[in-house]
Formats: C-alpha cells, sequence, structure tokens
C-alpha cells in the first residue's frame, strides 16, 4: 500500500488538487494523513475539507484548524493570519466546524506517529532545531513520526552519537529514503503554501512494501489561488507569498 502524505493545505484547493492527482498516478490514494492546517490562510476551505473528507483522510488538527472554530486565540498570530482566520471562520458550516472540533491532536498509524507540531506542544511548537526535535523525539513511541507546521521539507535522523542527539536534513525533490532501524521525524513540507523558497506544493509518498518515503514538489496554478483570495479581500502579503514560496 502506498499513502499520500499531506501536511498544511491552507485551504489552497488548486494545490491539493495537484497533489492529489499526482498521488492517484502514483497509486498512493488508498490513504492520506493529513498533518494539519487543512483551513487558514487560502480561499477555500470547504472545498479543501470536502476532498480530504472524500478520501477518508486519517487528519491531526493545525493551529489553523483550532482557531478558525474558536477553541484557539489569535493573539499569537501575526496581523494577516488573524484576518485570514477570521474570514475563515465565516465561511465554514456548522457540519465542517463539527469535523475540526472532533479531530484528534496526535493519531498513530502502524509505525508512526502523526502531529502537527511537536509531541511537546501538538498544535503550535515548530520542529525546526535539534533541540525541540530531542524533545520531541523524547515522546515519540513509534519508530517514526510524521509532523507539519512549519512547511519546510526536513527528515531528522535519531543518533545518539552525534552531540545534538540528531542530524536534520532538508528534503529536495525527488529524494527517496528507507525505513530502518534508526527512527525519524519526517515533515512532507507545504502543500498550500510552501516556504523553503520553493513554491511548489510539497507532499510525500510512503510505501509500505518498499519501506520508502518519496518526497515531492509539484506545480499548480498560483494565479487561480491568487485571484480568488483577491475576490475574497484576504491580505495582500497573503497573496503574494504564494509566488515566492515564503
Ligand atoms: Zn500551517
Amino acid at each position: 500500500m502506498r499513502v499520500a502524505i499531506v501536511a498544511d493545505v491552507h485551504s489552497n484547493l488548486e494545490a491539493l488538487e495537484a497533489v492529489l492527482h499526482h498521488a492517484e498516478g502514483e497509486g498512493a490514494l488508498e490513504q492520506v494523513w493529513c498533518l494539519g492546517d487543512i483551513v487558514g490562510y487560502g480561499p477555500d476551505p470547504s472545498p479543501c475539507l470536502a476532498l480530504l473528507r472524500q478520501y477518508g483522510a486519517v487528519c491531526v488538527p493545525g493551529n489553523h484548524d483550532v482557531a478558525a472554530i474558536g477553541l484557539l486565540p489569535t493573539d499569537d498570530f501575526n496581523p494577516d493570519a488573524a484576518v485570514a482566520n477570521a474570514w475563515t471562520a465565516r465561511q465554514l458550516a456548522p457540519d465542517e466546524r463539527l469535523y475540526l472540533e472532533n479531530l484528534v491532536h496526535v493519531i498513530r498509524q502502524g509505525d508512526f506517529t502523526l502531529v502537527h507540531g511537536s509531541l511537546r506542544w501538538p498544535i503550535w511548537e515548530y520542529l525546526y532545531s535539534p533541540e525541540v526535535a530531542q524533545a520531541h523525539l523524547q515522546r515519540q513511541e513509534t519508530p517514526f513520526s510524521l509532523v507539519g507546521h512549519t512547511h519546510v521539507p526536513l527528515l531528522v535522523v535519531e543518533d545518539e552519537r552525534s552531540p545534538e542527539g540528531c542530524q536534520m536534513y532538508y528534503l529536495e525533490d525527488g529524494t527517496a529514503f528507507k525505513l530502518g532501524d534508526q527512527r525519524l521525524i519526517i515533515n512532507p513540507g507545504g502543500v498550500g503554501q510552501p516556504r523553503d523558497g520553493d513554491p511548489r506544493a510539497a507532499y510525500a509518498v510512503y510505501d509500505d512494501e518498499a519501506l520508502t518515503i518519496t518526497l515531492y514538489r509539484l506545480e499548480y496554478d498560483i494565479a487561480a489561488t491568487q485571484q480568488k483570495m483577491v475576490a475574497a479581500g484576504l491580505p495582500r502579503w497573503l497573496i503574494r507569498r504564494l509566488s515566492l514560496g515564503r
């Protein structure tokens, strides 16, 4: 079986469709694992929710999902994110709010643990430093874990001989690696708002027979998403950053 691993869709339907279409070609639509932030920032919260639910995605919530239903204050959000959050909250139907409300923060799927931020603070801690990775690994009960939130593809390999306790690697388009004895943390990058300078949508495919994970970057119709954001009156920087991958 092959699994599509997506994170930080952020209401970007064009990016999500590009990813799911590619996953279909890879035979990876039997299962979809989603690492949170389905909504927030982009113009299509309801269609993105509908698509992921249609594929029966196994999903943990992100800070934007929780904030959109009023369960997390947006005081710590930057002003643009807070504006987009208020707009998103107005779009959601009662049934969609209920779906988001019922998402569980940490989920186990076989050898994997799924969480949005980190296992120390599931909703909002960014896992980008060895210190945070260590705190996360101490709480990781499965060989592998999957995180999102930073919108940057990353592989963390536990390494007790290194002074920092782990090695960190950026994952490029087409990078594939084999799962073995070493404990890992994997971030597949962001579908709907990449932040590593590459505007293409990012996601990963897990093959449970070959025991590999492969990262992919995909072009999508950024201009179409941006036009919808203009029409919705969403903040200008949120529109522009999609072109920059920042
Ligand atoms: Zn996010």
